[in-house]
């Protein structure tokens, strides 16, 4: 049953009733002095995967626990399917939670495990051991309700943890970091298989982690935290091709960063000295005014060899070759450039030549792919 009173405006985009999570202006100071959350507001869309991306010590689980119920925020409100929530207790919010070390009872058996959260709840008895035969049929471990933890492998276990968050069906999952304990290969299949999930169950699922690689993988939009504020909120595309400020850009993927002094502004077009005093142009992204001190932004991948393609609306610079490695699908290229500077080019195998320390590489890239922020 859907309790929540209908606006006229339902239905229609953006409108309120389209997010089942808000965070309005929320605070939260553990020692009453500095806040490791500050300023956040948030809306999460009903069926939407949102993941909050960032370093350690970033907020992101201060946020989640917040969303939770395990934390009060200090300031501000959180709206969960439009109603405040900061008094209401976790088991009252009817959402699914994996923690960070997802920590099984190891004396219960698997069905117990996925039970628990069900006794909480006042739900025993035959719907209690259909809805837990449910949850572990949905992640493919039905055969399995009978044995310890201990005889699962670390993917199986996880897998358990999943099951005990949906097992009552909540409308809302949230995960924190919950792979990080998996080697690389099965973190990347419990990836893909969380995310066919959280599609076909049609869950609103918020997803910490501080691995940009999962982030991107696996979410439709990505809120970036550094310092207890989102940087950027954005579909992992733009993210990637339109960082805001210099922290998305070096967080998400690898970027060259450079210093620069804006020269001329045209619509559209900007142009810029960079440190030997030449000048190149590029696109200005993340910020409405540019003045004075700047920083240009190029992915390595964008730095092509000059002369192998040919190049309109390009920049054009030589520098000195300092390191080549071959890295089997590409060379990776560092060269020093624009007096002193030191940037990485990945040069496509195919397209690579030999360099030695010391050659003369002639390198282009085009002005889209300069991307001009804030220093
Ligand atoms: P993240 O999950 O991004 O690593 P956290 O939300 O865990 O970040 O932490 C943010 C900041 O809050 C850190 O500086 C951390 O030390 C601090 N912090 C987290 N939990 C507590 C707590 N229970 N008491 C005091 N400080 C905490
Ligand atoms: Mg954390």
């Amino acid at each position: 049953m859907d309790s929540i009173a209908k606006t006229p405006s339902a239905g229609s985009p953006g409108a309120p009733d389209d997010f089942l999570v808000q965070f309005q202006d929320v605070k939260k100071s553990y020692d009453g002095a500095s806040f490791v959350v500050s300023g956040l507001n948030l809306a999460v869309r009903r069926g939407e995967f949102l993941t909050m991306l960032g370093p350690s010590g970033s907020g992101k689980t201060t946020t989640l626990m917040m969303l939770g119920g395990f934390e009060r925020p200090t300031l501000g409100r959180i709206l969960l399917d439009g109603k405040p929530v900061e008094r209401l207790p976790p088991e009252k919010r009817n959402i699914g939670f994996v923690f960070q070390n997802y920590a099984l009872f190891p004396h219960m058996t698997v069905a117990e495990n996925v039970a628990f959260p069900l006794r909480y709840r006042g739900i025993k008895g035959a719907d209690a051991a259909a809805r837990v035969r449910r949850a572990l049929e949905r992640v493919n471990l039905g055969a399995f309700g009978d044995r310890r933890p201990v005889q699962l492998s670390g993917g199986q276990q996880q897998r358990v943890a999943l099951a005990r968050a949906l097992v009552f069906e909540p409308s809302l999952v949230l995960m924190d970091e919950p792979l990080g304990a998996l080697d690389k290969q099965l973190r990347e299949h419990m990836q893909i298989e969380i995310k066919h999930l959280q599609v076909s169950l049609g869950i609103t699922m918020v997803y910490v982690t501080h691995d940009q690689s999962e982030a991107l993988t696996m979410s439709d939009r990505i809120a970036v935290f550094h310092d207890g504020r989102i940087q950027q909120l954005a579909d992992p595309e733009t993210l990637y091709t339109r960082p805001s400020n210099r922290f998305v850009a070096s967080f998400i993927g690898e970027n060259n960063t450079l210093p620069c002094t804006l020269v001329s502004q045209a619509d559209g077009e900007t142009a810029v000295r960079m440190p030997d005093g030449s000048v190149l142009k590029g696109m200005r992204e993340g910020t409405n005014r540019l003045a004075g001190d700047l920083t240009l932004s190029i992915r390595p991948e964008s730095l092509v060899l000059a002369g192998d393609r040919p190049m309109r609306h390009a920049n054009h610079f030589t520098g000195t070759a300092r390191d080549a490695f071959f890295l089997g699908d590409h060379l990776r290229l560092s060269v020093e450039a624009f007096g002193g500077q030191l940037l990485t080019a990945r040069i496509p195998v195919r397209e690579a030549r030999r360099f030695a320390p010391g050659d003369t590489v002639a390198l282009a890239c085009h002005a889209a792919d300069c991307r001009l922020l804030e220093a």
